[in-house]
């Protein structure tokens, strides 16, 4: 068996190859490399999928949650509220934009933002709340808006993880991942659910307003050009990139469909083994896995991992650090019992190859080899 990679991007690109290819010849033939014809399309194709009205496409995922809280007009002081169980860009720009971070701890069972804990860690100064989709799923939303609007808080969605997504809401509508907050975040890192060739992100919201000033901010504040009426950023999705992501859009749900057979074939497979708890799939939230994460309860996590890499098998421990164990974020105000979870869930978990070219062949050898290893 050849090596198992977390993710095959070259197997992918292998069945689009034409149509990027030639959609990446066209951008060179016109040589409208910054905000060129397919920068546009392709943020009108996102719009329809997502059904938002509007989308800001931008540099990169971290940009995006930057400057969409810089667009609430964020200010030094502001809490902001988001888990301690995520990739440290969330945490990142809270910091960099001096907003003061509110960690909290995250729910055991699907890994998102518990609901109790931003309760309990709403003040006076508290601006924002962060749920990140974690892995693939969307948080719980309609808990998150409600607290939202009692406490008259922004809510910036993470969606950097669950582009495609569904969110059932308990009257039965349904909305798309990071179309649901005041405004919602992406990232089309090459190995994200939707990824471009190289670095790229995207803003969304609903509210005309907010998408004028995000607009602006991405192209230095720009509203006219070479007048800058606030301070912005250079922030653009490039041509190319955009022409990547436009190609491979159409492809979205299928791939989406894809992850969810391996995850599915791996769940079937780990379902009888004592030692390994398979993700939750929450009741309101579809599941796209840009992760495939298991919680291993019988202590043997780190040797399963050195296992699988002797095996040929890739594996990631996403997340072995918490966020308030991070240096740059430690924070005399918190308390190591507030985030029992995440302690927990840093000693237990695993992710596995997911990606959408794994084939029956490879989740049989790697799901045999993990439940030999854990019988
Ligand atoms: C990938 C990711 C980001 C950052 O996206 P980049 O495009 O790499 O800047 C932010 N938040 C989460 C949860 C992510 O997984």
């Amino acid at each position: 068996m050849r090596k198992i990679q977390m993710v095959d991007l070259q197997g992918q690109y292998q069945n689009i190859k034409e149509v990027v290819d030639r959609s990446i010849q066209e951008v060179l033939d016109s040589s409208s490399y910054i905000n060129g014809a397919y920068v546009k399309e392709f943020q009108k194709d996102l719009e329809t999928y997502l059904d938002v009205k509007h989308v800001i496409p931008c540099a990169n995922g971290t940009d995006a949650l930057q400057i969409a809280m810089m667009g609430l007009g964020l200010e030094p002081g502001d809490e902001v509220i988001t888990a301690d169980f995520t990739f440290a860009a969330t945490v990142e720009v809270i910091g960099l934009l001096k907003l003061t971070p509110v960690l909290v701890d995250v729910e055991l069972t699907s890994f998102n933002i518990d609901i109790e804990a931003i309760k309990k860690a709403i003040t006076p100064k508290t601006k924002a709340i962060v749920p990140v989709h974690l892995f693939g799923q969307c948080a719980n939303m309609e808990a998150i808006m409600k607290i939202a609007k009692e406490h008259n808080l922004y809510v910036i969605e993470d969606n950097a993880q669950a582009i495609g997504a569904d969110y059932t809401f308990s009257d039965g509508s349904v909305k798309k991942a990071g179309t649901i907050g005041t405004v919602g975040t992406t990232s089309f890192f090459p190995s994200k659910n939707l990824g471009a060739y190289g670095d790229g992100g995207a803003i969304f919201t609903n509210d005309d307003e907010l998408a004028h000033i995000l607009r602006g901010m991405v192209n230095h504040g720009m509203y006219k050009r070479y007048y800058h009426d606030v301070i912005g950023v250079n922030s653009r999705l490039d041509s190319i990139q955009a022409a990547v992501l436009k190609a491979k859009l159409p492809h979205l749900d299928n791939y989406c469909e894809a992850r969810r057979n391996a995850a599915s074939y791996y769940s079937n497979a780990f379902s009888n083994n004592p030692n390994i708890i398979t993700p939750t799939i929450v009741d309101f939230s579809t599941h796209v896995f840009h992760q495939y994460t298991l919680r291993i309860t019988n202590g043997k996590r780190n040797e399963l991992h050195q296992h699988l890499l002797e095996k040929g098998i890739a594996n990631a421990i996403y997340y072995p650090v918490p966020l308030h164990a991070q240096k740059a974020y430690q924070d005399d105000r918190y308390n190591e019992s507030d985030f029992n979870i995440t302690n927990q869930l840093i000693e237990e978990v695993i992710s596995l190859p997911m990606h959408t070219e794994l084939d029956d062949e490879q989740l049989a050898y790697i799901t045999n080899i993990i439940n030999e290893f854990l019988k």
